[in-house]
């Protein structure tokens, strides 16, 4: 069975001092016995991942031939903990990943160094803005002052449609310039939730989203979202939030476009996607290389549907860069390394080749190597972080407790048991509770 979520596993990695484990993956003396630099590297690969950043390593290496760099490979399970146990012993390599929504912690436990003296702004201009802006830190806010790290991915979450499903019910294709509203989307969804066999159970569903990752896109369109301006009030009990997670719920229960929750228990959603079975589903870039392999249908992608109230769509962009330990001993050199595997063109095109991520340089994003890859639309992942990404909320905090309190017991409000309106407002006290709480962790974690 195929798995969704791997890399948004670690995405959401929290890494710092659990494990005291010595890994060896300092560097002590930071140069070769032939008294080149030492640039150590530890990342979470697959297969071919691994083989394009050893070609990419090695032109580095030819281009900047006074260094040597130490790749230190691992599986993604076994990454974090490696990290962790390294950052414990003070024994980080000298590059390493670090989630757009981690750089505050990293940096404020003195692990993560500023490099904002050591980069040539040339070598980002070509680069997304909001994406370098995930990694800009100034000691309070995340999204302002020094960069931490560069981009290593972006990764909007957008949606995707089954095209051949459209074409057999002779539904017109979604409009690339025109996004649906709300009311449309359950309409198309409607048509294309069917009983196709006759036997009295349905085979397709219009749509299937989780709560966890589709259920921004919904409150933001609406006006709605889980933190104020100051990102010190949380509210969900806001009208516009409740409107949103409403709508949400009546996808299920009052329109009837989702399989059912026994239906969902025996086949979750993602897996009916796969199967065609689902009209519409979410899309992440690291689906893309899943979908063109195993799909056994045409898709398209396409932006979120919108709120009838604005209008505008919006989704969540998150984003895994390349930071640097606190600790090397050699800044300009690591620097020049990570602004090479982050917006080097090769090395993206390389990457956009291989259905890996969409291009960091914006250049090659606009050229064939990415806008003409499969499926058609693929460009509509640079329009969301261009036009109407934004980031998770709990990256702009210190800690996640008070973001994570929100779905923890959220399932009786999906299945229709618990209003919305009730459950936000019961849920928003609780939630302030941890968020004042997670001020105050950072508050002690700066006193160190
Ligand atoms: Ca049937």
């Amino acid at each position: 069975m195929l798995k969704r979520g791997k890399k948004l596993a670690m995405i959401g990695m929290a890494v710092l001092m659990a494990a005291s484990v010595f890994t060896g993956c300092g560097n002590s003396s930071g140069k070769t016995s032939d008294g080149k630099v030492e640039i150590s590297w530890m990342a979470s690969t697959q297969p071919q991942e691994k083989v394009i950043y050893q070609k990419i390593i090695k032109k580095f290496e030819q281009k900047y031939p006074n260094v040597k760099i130490k790749f230190i490979t691992a599986d993604s399970d076994t990454y974090n903990q490696k990290l962790t146990a390294a950052a414990s012993s003070n024994t980080l390599p000298d590059v390493y990943y670090v989630g757009s929504g981690d750089v505050r912690k990293w940096a404020d436990n003195n692990q993560l160094l500023d490099i904002q003296k050591y980069v040539d702004q040339s070598k980002l201009d070509d680069m997304w803005t909001s994406a370098l802006d995930s990694y800009r830190y100034n000691g309070k806010e995340i999204g302002k002052g020094d960069l931490y790290a560069l981009p290593r991915s972006t990764g909007p979450f957008i949606m995707a449609y089954n095209k051949t499903m459209f074409e057999k019910a002779g539904i017109p294709l979604p409009d690339p310039k025109k996004p649906y509203t709300w009311d449309q989307f359950v309409q198309i969804a409607k048509q294309l939730t069917k009983d196709t066999n006759g036997d009295g159970k349905m085979d397709q569903f219009g749509t299937g989203l989780a709560a966890q990752f589709s259920l921004q896109s919904f409150v933001w369109s609406n006006g709605g979202d889980w933190l104020d301006d100051t990102h010190k009030k949380v509210t969900v009990d806001t009208p516009e939030f409740i409107e949103a997670l409403q709508y949400f719920v009546d996808m299920q229960n009052k329109y009837k476009i989702t399989p059912s929750i026994s239906e969902t228990q025996s086949l979750g959603g993602y897996q009916r996607w796969l199967k065609g079975q689902m009209a519409f589903y979410a899309a992440a870039t690291w689906d893309i290389s899943t979908f063109n392999k195993s799909l056994p249908f045409d898709y398209g992608l396409m932006t979120p549907p919108v709120s009838p109230k604005t209008n505008k769509p919006a989704t969540w962009v998150q984003s895994v860069g390349f930071g640097i330990s606190a600790k090397t001993k050699h800044p300009k050199e690591a620097v020049q390394f990570i602004t090479y595997l982050s917006a080097d063109k090769e090395g993206n095109k390389e990457e956009a080749a291989e259905d890996l991520q969409m291009p960091n340089v914006k250049s090659v994003a606009d050229s064939d190597y990415f806008s003409k890859a499969k499926p058609v639309n693929i460009s509509e992942f640079k329009n969301a972080v261009e036009n109407y990404g934004r980031r998770m909320p709990a990256e702009y905090t210190y800690t996640s407790a008070w973001y994570d309190e929100f779905f923890t017991n959220i399932q009786p409000v999906l299945d229709g048991k618990v209003s919305p309106s009730e459950y936000c407002k019961k849920e928003q006290p609780k939630m302030q509770k941890l968020l004042d709480d997670s001020y105050k962790q950072q508050q002690a974690a700066k006193k160190k």
